[in-house]
């Protein structure tokens, strides 16, 4: 390496005389913070060094300049230590600067690393010897991969979930299995639907998992950046269809997906980005919608408005919630009074419409997640956890599929939900009432209908999720609007 990589820990200004500076890939590493210990100790090693030659006694001499040092100077350990730090991209560029590093990227330790940030491995490496890999061939093993792990929507009129993992040293497709007998506070369930197997010497497998008798057999699979597609021709698939169909929640399956099963393709999704001032923290919630199974919905915040965009199933239902247009709840008093509360809804949609009337541009028409995902406004979360729960009780005449609500709440607001059924010109908008119970709870009443929903936060953590900007985010939930 010609240049040297400055660590004297002087900087231009204080007399450094190093040729360049401050643009190699470890500095850049620097702001990670551990290099900069190693700094530190480097430039403890040059002070020392520069009161060895004078016999550690003070002379009447002016100080030496620092002597020139670099990266190369620095033991193995201390290399190690810093590299361990390097998106592994970057590298490959650092072993081709000298034989020194070139060595040093060689040490496995760097790499188990690596396979911890980048891809969330936990094997330790007694398992990997015993196998005998080394983490430096996982990685390598493991990068064709990178943009497969995340959570996908399965692009079919049957909208289910995946969740890609790595799992020791395989990555796991785990697809959702909704389920009538789960209460809306439980966890989500997921099982295996295939399998990249990178322990083989050769190139890594792909097995499928789905089936009557879950035998693994070969599967393809096709990765872009924001879709991948899975291909698998046995005919087991038919059958577990069949076998799914006696799970009522597939029983209206149409045609079009049996001929399509063997050839799926998923769609990247992203949980929305969370600000501190959002009412609660965004993300994946479930609900019962009807008798067809628990249904996953996704809340994210948009400056005057929050929506609850459902991403499983037939039907679309979004909820939009008006913050700016909050229901006073009087003690949790509007909730024995139906007629009441129907009469309060009811004049702001009467306004909603006169206003959307008075001036025609779609922001005011409440479409709020056109506009770019920001934390919400009118009410901050430090508001609804300043109020006073009120007891809730759901009003008489209200149909509710689960009694198992919470029985106070903080807040209210005027909201309407639009239901579409997939495959079918359906859609309908429900006006009413959004009842925030708790960080992890909200519920919303159909106004005429007299239907109400409950929704839960999904416990499940999910890896891989961030949407690279809010752009991408609000992208990605009109995609999911837009399906047919
Ligand atoms: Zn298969």
């Amino acid at each position: 390496m010609e240049e040297c990589a400055c660590l004297c820990g002087m900087g231009s200004s204080r007399g450094c005389r190093c040729p360049q500076k401050h643009q190699r890939p470890a500095e850049t590493a620097a702001a990670d913070g551990k290099p900069a210990q190693a700094e530190k100790h480097v430039e403890g090693d040059a002070a020392a060094r520069c009161c060895a030659g004078s016999g550690g006694i003070a002379s009447p001499m002016p100080p030496p300049l620092p002597p020139h040092c670099s990266l190369q100077d620095l033991p193995v350990e201390m290399l190690v230590e810093i590299f361990a730090w390097v998106p592994a991209t970057d590298l490959p560029s650092l072993a081709q600067s000298c034989t020194k590093f070139h060595h040093t990227l060689h040490i496995d330790s760097i790499w188990r690393r690596r396979c911890q940030e980048e891809f969330g491995v936990r094997e330790n490496l007694q398992n990997l010897e015993m196998i005998g890999m080394s983490y430096r061939e996982v990685y390598t093993k493991l990068f064709p991969y990178r943009n497969i792990l995340g959570l996908w929507q399965l692009d079919n009129s049957y909208r289910t979930l995946v969740n890609v993992v790595v799992d020791g040293l395989c990555i796991t497709g785990w697809k959702y299995r909704p389920s009538f007998h789960t209460h809306v506070g439980g966890p989500i369930h997921f099982k295996p639907v295939f399998r990249i197997c990178l322990t083989e010497r050769k190139s890594a497998t792909v097995e499928c998992m789905e089936g009557p008798h879950n035998r693994p057999h070969n599967r393809q699979v096709r990765i872009q950046k924001d879709w991948f597609t899975t291909h698998c021709n046995q005919t087991y698939h038919r059958k577990d269809l069949a076998a799914s169909l006696r799970d009522e929640w597939v029983r209206v399956l149409i045609g079009e997906d049996r001929q399509r099963y063997d050839l799926l393709t998923y769609r990247r999704l992203y949980l929305p980005p969370s600000h501190p001032d959002d009412l609660i923290r965004p993300g994946l919630f479930q609900y019962y919608l009807d008798d067809f199974g628990l249904k996953i919905a996704m809340l994210s915040f948009h400056g005057k408005y929050a929506r609850v965009t459902d991403i499983t199933g037939y039907s679309k239902k979004t909820l939009e919630i008006h913050l700016m247009r909050r229901i006073q709840l009087r003690d949790g008093e509007i909730f024995r009074y139906f007629n009441e509360l129907s009469r309060v809804v009811q004049e702001i949609e009467e306004q909603v419409i006169r206003e959307q009337q008075e001036d025609g541009t779609e922001e005011s028409q409440g479409h709020g997640w056109q506009s770019p995902a920001q934390p919400s406004v009118g009410e901050s979360r430090a508001a609804a956890w300043e109020e006073q729960p009120v007891p809730f009780v759901l009003p008489v005449g209200v149909h509710s599929r689960d009694q198992n609500y919470p029985r106070t709440c903080r807040m209210c607001f005027y909201g309407v939900d639009t239901l579409a059924i997939i495959g079918s010109s359906y859609l309908k908008s429900f006006p009413g009432v959004f009842i925030l119970f708790d960080e992890n709870h909200f519920g919303f009443i159909w106004r005429v209908e007299k239907c109400f929903f409950l929704y839960s936060r999904v416990q499940n953590t999910f890896q891989n999720v961030e949407a690279p900007s809010p752009q991408a985010f609000l992208e990605m939930l009109k995609n999911i609007q837009s399906m047919p």
